[in-house]
């Protein structure tokens, strides 16, 4: 059985403390909270791991160096709340021994409840619902002459409901300025991505065409975030605003990060010039060979843990065989041997889905840069992936 720690709280103050600059102070704090999240998670046995990672950092900012006496911060997606609770214990505004209780009766619920815990502002849901919410706020503030901000997180998911539509114009007709949204675009619902459920389109334009003050940045990087929000806040006072904040669920855990992985190094290009070199690739094929299938998804089963995936390419081989492959735009990185568990798991998942031993599958990074492929001395066994795992 695996043990996990967590961060008590006179180290969680020592973070809050600490003599940096405020974004790196913000992403050690945002870090401990993962930990903490992650140990009440597993102490529940359930609860939402990736899209409590993918908003820890925009949460740590929010609450560490944003947030003033009379704001509001509230999650509309509802299933962060282990990084809710994490946050706020941090902070000292949440009893610390309440770590221990995530999902127990008389304890942290696992959605916000303000019934249960009056540290949270609002309930959640339905999903969708959080932009009329704030509105809410802000009349009654406005009514009875209370000033004060409210920040909403919404997922990218729950931008599919209709409520989150309906709710922007009315907000940009009444000058709810008040109002700040923040997306947590890590680009995957619940157990598969955005795009394949229903495609976002343009995000920016969209929200923007209401009347909104629009920006986007690097959810996980607070300099840009920070930058981003000041940005808002000066250019549209009396206008509601909102930041797409690109992120990566399961952020900080590298088997957890669907687009991250070790090996990865794709941060010098950008999303344009990466398809178009996989793109390249795709029709000229490599060498002669034509791909059997791109951007197959996969469920994979491995000790008891499933664990969903994208490969980006399979080709086909001369002795009948499989490449799994997958495209990096960097350079190989000095950490080659951590990238081997990537492709591990793609290889059964690939050998499940051709119905072959994962024998005659091999798998491998394709530099696209220089067209070479880098393959891991060791692509792990079923076995031993399952004892990696759960080890
Ligand atoms: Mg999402």
């Amino acid at each position: 059985m695996p043990s996990l720690q967590y961060v008590g709280a006179s180290e969680l103050a020592r973070f809050r403390g600490l003599d940096a600059g405020a974004p790196q102070r913000a992403a050690v704090f945002a870090d401990a909270c993962r930990l903490n999240a992650l140990s009440m998670i597993m102490e529940a046995g359930s609860g939402h791991i990736g899209t409590s990672f993918s908003c820890m950092d925009v949460l740590a900012w929010l609450h560490l160096e944003v947030l003033e006496d009379g704001d509001r911060y509230f999650s509309s997606k509802g299933h962060d709340a282990p990084g809710l609770y994490a946050t706020l214990i941090g902070l000292g505004r949440m009893p610390f021994e309440r770590i221990h209780t995530l999902r127990r009766l008389g304890g942290l619920p696992g959605h916000p409840d303000v019934g249960s815990t009056p540290e949270v502002v609002t309930n959640t849901g339905s999903l969708g619902m959080g932009i009329s919410k704030a509105r809410g706020f802000v009349l009654a503030d406005r009514a009875q002459g209370r000033r004060g901000r409210v920040f909403v997180l919404t997922g990218d998911g729950e931008l599919q409901e209709g409520q989150f539509w309906e709710s922007l114009q009315p907000t940009a007709n009444r000058g709810l300025g008040e109002i700040t949204v923040i997306v947590d675009h890590n680009k995957i619902q619940s157990d598969t991505w955005v795009s394949e459920v229903s495609d976002l389109g343009d995000l920016e334009a969209r929200v923007r065409s209401h009347g909104w003050e629009v920006a986007r940045c690097d959810g996980h990087d607070l300099d840009a975030v920070a930058a981003a929000l000041r940005t808002l806040s000066d250019a549209a006072p009396d206008r509601p605003k909102l930041l797409i904040a690109d992120t990566v669920k399961g952020r900080g855990v590298s088997f957890m990060e669907p687009d991250d992985l070790p090996g990865a190094g794709d941060d010098s290009l950008s999303d344009a010039e990466l398809t178009a070199l996989q793109e390249r690739f795709l029709a000229d094929g490599w060498g002669d060979r034509r791909p059997v299938a791109v951007e197959q998804p996969f469920e994979l089963v491995v000790g008891g843990r499933l664990i969903r995936g994208r490969i980006d390419a399979i080709y086909p081989r001369d002795d009948g065989g499989f490449d799994v492959i997958d495209f990096k735009t960097g350079q190989v990185p000095s950490d080659f041997a951590a990238a081997s568990l990537q492709l591990s798991v793609y290889r059964l998942a690939w050998a499940d889905l051709a119905g072959v031993g994962p024998a005659v599958v091999d798998a491998g990074f394709l530099y696209v840069r220089t067209g070479s492929v880098k393959r891991p001395d060791v692509l792990l066994s079923r076995d031993e992936l399952a004892a990696l795992l759960t080890g």
